[in-house]
């Protein structure tokens, strides 16, 4: 069983192999940064939006714009703060334009998610809107009107959790009655918590599971250390 420690580590060694990532050559010469996300390395809450948005990738961490104060409004709102948990994307990079993640990008980008939930070893992890709802229930086909504020266990890669699908925060901030819902749905997270760890998988099956992400590019320079804000945080 490794230690928190030895899993943080771990983290910080997968955000610099990130930093240098090139599987979307389009994003990876459009982008200024890459959005690893941020947070508590051992969050037992973990929630993943959709893609960086331009404020995103300025600065290099998830949701700081509009759908970032309001998702810390949430989180207020059930005595819980953003260095509590863990903010991740389904996106890396910010899709020019912020059009909406292509399949073949989200593909490119799921190992580097399923190796977050793999060391972070969230109990919770809440989907926002339908690009990480989809990825991580494995189905196209639902989405997340009919999903959201239903929990579920899920395997994903090598972890089982309790997936809590949610409206997407930006989604929510121009309709009135979506905000609602969202704030309600927020509200069971708690209870959610608070529910025995799922039954996890046998290690040696889970190693198959998940290959670690393959660095594309070899860094020219020597390997960035973790920008100080996100340290901070994890
Ligand atoms: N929307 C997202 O899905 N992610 C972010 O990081 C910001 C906005």
């Amino acid at each position: 069983m490794p230690t928190a420690e030895t899993r943080r580590e771990e983290l910080k060694a997968v955000w610099r192999q990130a930093q240098g990532c090139t599987k979307c050559p389009q994003l990876a010469a459009t982008r200024t940064s890459v959005v690893f996300g941020a947070g508590n390395a051992d969050a037992d809450l973990m929630f993943v939006g959709e893609a960086p948005g331009a404020n995103e990738d300025k600065q290099g961490l998830p949701f700081v714009g509009q759908a970032g104060r309001l998702l810390d409004k949430l989180l207020d709102e059930i005595g819980m703060a953003r260095a509590d948990v863990f903010i991740a994307n389904t996106l890396l990079c910010r899709p020019p334009g912020n059009r909406d993640p292509l399949p073949g990008e989200i593909d490119n980008c799921q190992d580097w998610l399923f190796r977050k939930l793999e060391l972070i070893e969230p109990r919770v992890v809440c989907t926002l809107g339908n690009f990480a709802t989809k990825l991580l229930r494995a189905d196209p086909a639902t989405g997340i009107t009919r999903l959201h504020g239903r929990e579920e266990i899920r395997r994903i890669g090598p972890r089982t959790v309790r997936l809590y699908p949610l409206y997407h925060p930006a989604a929510a901030l121009y309709t009135p009655s979506m905000l609602e819902t969202l704030r309600a749905d927020f509200r069971r997270i708690p209870e959610l918590l608070a529910l025995p760890v799922p039954d996890q998988p046998e290690p040696e099956e889970a190693e198959l599971v998940v290959p670690e992400p393959e660095l594309v590019a070899e860094l020219s320079d020597p390997e960035p250390e973790p920008d100080p804000a996100q340290l901070g945080l994890f």
